[in-house]
């Protein structure tokens, strides 16, 4: 079992299976964005030799996510290992986390292999809009994926990253839209992850003020309904639909982090915040798995007690140097 210095249980993986994705969010990557080189991607055999490693040390919950994890080749067999696990109860969920341009490809496989429920990104439902904060995208695709997936018995959430002057006048229609296909949302608060050439703070809207504006226009009321995730639960008056606010920023959630995270090279980081990680890629091409569990379980003494996000108007400190699709969200 893996616990960390402040006694929180170690057991929820997210695995970003690539740095690559179709679109390019604009709170989330330049548009000439460069990937990584090939050979310091791990396979698809890499990643699943970790996640057994990850499996013997008692971690029961996986997240697979990117960049788009839907874009990278092999990821079906992935998703069969977890699966396996899964079916011999050696772990409790694995899911995925996807921007939903190939969920009319993949939904039934996904469903197929024990994945029931998956989070979608979905920032606006007008076309125009989601051209612009995706670069290209077309929200169509976005949408009959998201209905293929409900189709196959998939459960959804959607994640909405809610940014100044560009969605936040469209966030009861998405939550509007989304209870009538019996979907949940969560509102999540831009990060200061990655330079995105614009300035960040320009994009930054305080889910506190958001949070305040909804309870009041929506008449919402705490849920009781918890994860040891960072949403905060919300819902209305006959309706079974969660709205969950997440505010890395404005609402620090770290007391009951149980999470950690590994990139497409191998790299761990105990924290999404945090710069600090261990690299498990070079023991595990020399094939020394001792070594892999020994910098794992090292790994477990430097996970932080929290993060130290901050954006403040050209005042940089708080800032991470990576981007979001190398960590995955
Ligand atoms: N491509 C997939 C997707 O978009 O769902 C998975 C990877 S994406 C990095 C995971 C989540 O991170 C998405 O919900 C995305 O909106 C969110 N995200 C990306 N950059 C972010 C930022 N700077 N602040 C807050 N959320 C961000
Ligand atoms: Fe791609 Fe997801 Fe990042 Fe958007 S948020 S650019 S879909 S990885």
């Amino acid at each position: 079992m893996l616990i960390d210095n402040f006694k929180r249980k170690i057991e929820y993986l997210r695995v970003s299976v690539t740095d690559r994705c179709d679109l390019r969010c604009t709170y989330c990557m330049v548009e000439d964005m460069k990937f990584l080189p090939r050979q310091e991607v791990l396979s698809i055999e890499e990643i699943i030799k970790l996640i057994s490693i990850f499996n013997k040390l008692g971690v029961k919950k996986y997240r697979l996510t990117g960049g788009e994890p839907l874009v990278r080749k092999g990821i079906v067999d992935i998703i069969e290992y977890l699966n396996e696990l899964k079916k011999k109860e050696l772990i409790q969920e694995h899911t995925l986390t996807t921007n939903g341009t190939n969920l009319n490809k993949y939904s039934e496989i996904l469903k197929k292999n024990g994945i029931n429920r998956i989070n979608v990104s979905l920032d606006t439902l007008n076309p125009e809009r989601f051209k612009e904060i995706t670069r290209w995208g077309d929200v169509n695709k976005v949408l009959e994926g998201i209905q293929a997936a409900l189709d196959s018995g998939i459960k959804v959430k959607i994640n909405t990253v809610v940014t100044k002057d560009f969605n936040d006048d469209e966030l009861i229609e998405i939550i509007n839209w989304s209870e009538k296909k019996n979907i949940d949302v969560s509102l999540i608060e831009v990060m200061p992850i990655g330079s995105i050439g614009e300035e960040r703070f320009n994009q930054y809207k305080l889910m506190s003020l958001v949070e305040k504006d909804l309870i009041e226009k929506l008449s919402l009321t705490k849920s009781h309904f918890r994860t040891n995730g960072p949403s905060r639960y919300f819902e209305r008056n006959n309706s079974k639909q969660k709205i969950g606010f997440i505010s890395a920023l404005s609402h620090n959630f770290c007391d009951t982090c149980n999470r950690i995270r590994m990139t497409c090279t191998g790299k761990l980081f105990m924290c999404l915040g945090q710069n600090d990680f261990v690299d498990l890629k070079y023991p595990l091409r020399e094939k020394k798995s001792e070594d892999v569990i020994k910098m794992i379980e090292y790994a477990m003494t430097i996970k932080p007690k929290s993060h130290d996000f901050e954006i403040k108007k050209d005042d940089y400190k708080g800032y991470i140097n990576r981007y979001m699709n190398q960590t995955g969200g």
